[in-house]
């Protein structure tokens, strides 16, 4: 059957999300119709490997049987019920699971829909605890340079990449911005030495200066679990998590810590947390919570928190946040299922090797001459191109030469989806070795034939 109409009505009524649409109308794009593990399949039939887990959420593979029956068994259930002064059955199970496994200071399950909205809810819930301990002066946010936590208003206002974000800065509250770990290392210790400990310390002065100036107005401190992801890539240098978590302690600040995309197992661990040997008092969860089924997201908080909500009903000191479609059951039911197979497929032990397979790997690309870092966290790695390795001057911005690199991918049977520059190697946590080292032969490929013509 000729299925080209869905091209056209693509083209014609659908508005891409991080897209330059007039550039994307002119190209042929990928319209996917099914899946299965490792990989999609377009209306044409074409199979793709899904490199980037479908933007950094699928766990276990597509169209995994485990996570469809849940699914179907929970709509022949119930689609849908309201948690506005009510519950079901999915939410309440999936609450206590999320806490069993979170790190155990943490002990309330706040739901939502999407990372942004998860991180929207942490700065709320913040920003209120302060106010409802009377604290009225403790409503500034410290940040960092390069962060990224979503796009919605709040979650830009303490984001910090300059491309995503500059254009709204007079919508956006003011935050206090500390430099991006990753960059601030590189620039103070080197790029071979930039990830060691000794680095962090020469990081956290300034911090921690800072910090003992401010923190009467600060009511937290934000950040991603271990990396910066959106930003491409860059891990903070080895205990930079533990130093903030002493200055926050020490200081009576709240440790806001974004997971969103390190959570479920990416890290290498459930939770980056676990790895840096941290505990936050909010934690935000998103992407890999439904092992990148359907939209969910969680708020994690300690009950020292919690409890600052309670009140008597007039006292009005509940918080007034919620949507539509909080605590969905169908999205909670296939979280459930997600757990669970993490448990049944030993997810994170098979994964290690892998881990160690790709920190191996990657070190044949600098071999390559345009290729100027490369950095690794875990199950996600960056390969930063640039013009000149020496100066590390970049390709021209509307040279789009990582979207080209990934058009040499997408020949070879790969999707890809760089940031800006930087390749992004970001598969299911499923992918077997062979199917990760036909993913690096073909990128070491597809990077020579772009940028060594
Ligand atoms: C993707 C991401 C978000 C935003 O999540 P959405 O579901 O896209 O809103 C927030 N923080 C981090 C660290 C992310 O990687």
């Amino acid at each position: 059957m000729d299925k080209s109409y869905l091209e056209k009505w693509d083209k014609e009524y659908f508005w891409h999300p991080f897209t330059q649409m007039k550039i994307y109308r002119e190209e042929e794009n990928v319209i996917v119709e099914r899946g299965e593990g490792v990989y999609v399949y377009d209306i044409h039939g074409n199979r793709y490997l899904d490199g980037v887990s479908s933007l950094w959420c699928n766990v276990h593979g597509h169209n995994h049987p485990k996570l469809n029956q849940a699914l179907i068994d929970q709509v022949n259930r119930i689609a849908h019920f309201t948690t506005l002064g009510a519950s079901n059955v999915p939410a309440v199970v999936f609450a206590k699971n999320l806490i069993d496994i979170a790190p155990p200071k943490l002990r309330k399950v706040f739901y939502s829909e999407d990372g942004a909205e998860a991180m929207e809810i942490a700065i709320k819930i913040a920003y209120h605890y302060w106010h409802n301990k009377g604290e009225f002066q403790r409503n500034k946010f410290v940040t960092l340079s390069e962060a990224y936590h979503g796009d919605t208003i709040g979650s830009v206002s303490v984001g910090g990449i300059n491309i995503f974000h500059e254009k709204y800065r007079p919508l956006l509250f003011d935050v206090y911005k500390m430099p991006s770990p990753y960059l601030e290392a590189v620039k103070k210790a080197g790029r071979e030495k930039a990830l060691e400990y000794d680095t962090t310390k020469l990081l956290i002065e300034e911090v921690e200066e800072f910090i003992f100036k401010n923190h009467q107005e600060i009511a937290g401190f934000v950040l991603e679990g271990g990396v910066q992801g959106a930003a491409g890539i860059l891990p903070f240098p080895k205990g930079y998590l533990k130093e903030i978590r002493r200055i926050c302690d020490e200081y009576n600040i709240l440790m806001i810590v974004d997971e969103v995309a390190t959570g479920f197992g990416r890290s290498g661990y459930m939770f980056a947390c676990e790895k840096e040997g941290i505990e936050p008092d909010i934690m935000a969860l998103g992407k890999g919570i439904t092992g990148g089924y359907l939209p969910l997201a969680a708020t994690l908080v300690t009950d020292e928190i919690f409890n600052e909500f309670l009140g008597e009903f007039g006292e009005a000191k509940h918080f007034y946040h919620g949507h539509t479609y909080t605590g969905n059951p169908l999205a909670c039911s296939v979280a459930i299922a997600n757990l669970e197979v993490f448990e049944e497929e030993q997810t994170l032990k098979k994964l290690q090797p892998k881990i160690k397979l790709l920190e191996e790997r990657l070190k044949e690309f600098w071999d390559l001459k345009h290729v100027g870092d490369v950095r690794q966290y875990g199950f996600m790695a960056g390969i930063e191109l640039v013009r000149d390795r020496k100066s590390m001057e970049p390709f021209p911005y509307g040279e789009r030469t990582g979207f080209k690199v990934a058009g040499e991918m997408l020949k070879r049977g790969i999707w890809v989806r760089p940031l800006g520059d930087v390749m992004v190697i970001m598969p299911p946590l499923v992918i077997t070795e062979d199917q990760l080292n036909y993913f690096l032969d073909s990128l070491k490929e597809s990077i020579k034939a772009v940028t060594e013509v």
